[in-house]
């Protein structure tokens, strides 16, 4: 029986309250009130150009792909350890993926190997800042520039997350984050296009738009609104909006208490990182940790999978994360042949333990204490 979840979505208190607000308010479809809060708390938080909420972060992914005009052959530049949607938004429009492999010391993109892997027909990287820590972005945005590259941060785990300062989701051309329920703050589905550069805020919104000029009609820029582009239908309902924005306004005290649960994580397994026994998440200086995810790297797969029994034991659920996307059944015959072992290591030894808003410091103690007892060791 599984006591410890690995996940179970925080309600703040007042989601039915604003979902009740915008029922009687008599318009639940997109773009009323509560969306316009999301979007000025995003925007004047962070100082996002333009916030647009949307159905999922793979429908702003979406968003992205068509705004970089990607177009069939164009070439983006990914890191193989990452979510699907992060590389089929792109496919979607005809690119063909080039994958890079990650970090040894985090499963970030490795930059360094990027330089190599431009071609004239490269269009865009896509920077995923796993578990909500930066990437390297000023050698990202430094080679997007010298090589005239478009950035799409794949912020999805990233919310309130740093890089020397700077908000994660503000430092490429554009960003995409999720509301989906594993990840800080929730919607059940739900996500977020963010375009920093101003070329692309017309157009995005028309994108987000079935293709038409609807948001600018709405402000009484033009006199009809009609079919200007191509498009979808990326935008979230209202009650997807006023659930989200329940959660934003509990947004500090969302983080603090993940970074408290991290930290405990973190001191309770301090001991078996210092003996060489498992590696623990690596948070560079330019990086700041957002508490999205406490995950673990064990020796190889078969020392994971036995944890993982260890834990399940004991009533607990520890779960694995991607699987490298160079080798996916989709994709293992396009990719170009070239080994990526970091993201292989990963799919193999990484392994995510429960972090979520109601897990106790005593929960956390208990796992500690299996993990611990996994390795042969006792907590002091
Ligand atoms: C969660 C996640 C996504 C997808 O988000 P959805 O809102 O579920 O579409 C994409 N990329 C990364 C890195 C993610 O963690």
């Amino acid at each position: 029986m599984i006591r410890i979840p690995f996940n179970k979505p925080y309600f703040t208190g007042k989601e039915t309250d604003y979902i009740k607000e915008s029922v009687a308010s008599g318009k639940i479809s997109g773009d009323g009130l509560f969306t316009k809060k999301c979007h000025q708390f995003f925007e004047s938080r962070y100082g996002f150009k333009k916030a647009l909420l949307t159905t999922s972060c793979t429908d702003a992914l979406e968003m992205a792909a068509l705004l970089c005009q990607i177009k069939p052959g164009d070439e983006v530049i990914a890191p193989s350890f990452t979510f699907v949607s992060t590389v089929n938004a792109f496919v979607l429009r005809g690119a063909r993926i080039i994958f890079a492999d990650s970090e040894a010391a985090t499963p970030n993109i490795d930059v360094s190997a990027v330089e190599a892997l431009i071609t004239p027909r490269t269009k865009v990287i896509v920077p995923v800042h796993y578990a909500g820590v930066a990437c390297d972005m000023d050698a990202i945005l430094n080679l997007a520039r010298k090589h005239g590259l478009l950035v799409v941060e794949d912020a999805a785990q990233a919310v309130d997350s740093f890089y020397k300062g700077k908000p994660l989701g503000s430092l490429g051309s554009m960003a995409t984050f999720s509301f989906h329920e594993t990840k800080n703050v929730i919607s059940g589905e739900g996500g977020m296009f963010v375009a920093n550069d101003a070329q692309f805020v017309n157009r995005a919104e028309i994108v987000r738009e079935k293709g038409t000029n609807r948001s600018a009609f709405f402000r009484g820029e033009v006199d009809k609104y009609r079919w200007v582009d191509i498009g979808s239908s990326f935008l979230p309902s209202e009650i997807i909006a006023a659930f989200l924005y329940a959660q934003l306004e509990h947004l500090d005290e969302i983080q603090s208490k993940r970074r408290s649960l991290w930290n405990l994580y973190r001191r309770g397994l301090g001991d078996l990182e210092s003996r060489g026994i498992l590696k623990l998440p690596f948070v560079p200086d330019y990086a700041t940790n957002n508490g999205h995810m406490f995950h673990v790297v064990c020796e190889n797969l078969e020392q994971r999978d036995k944890l993982i029994e260890h834990l399940k034991d004991r009533g607990i659920l520890a779960v694995f994360h991607y699987q490298s996307l160079h080798k996916s059944p989709f994709y293992e015959k396009k990719h170009d042949g070239r080994d990526l072992p970091n993201s292989d290591r990963y799919t193999d030894c990484l392994l995510r333990l429960p972090l979520y808003y109601e897990l106790s410091t005593a929960d956390v103690g208990t796992i500690v204490d299996s993990v611990l007892s996994f390795f042969g060791q006792r907590s002091r």
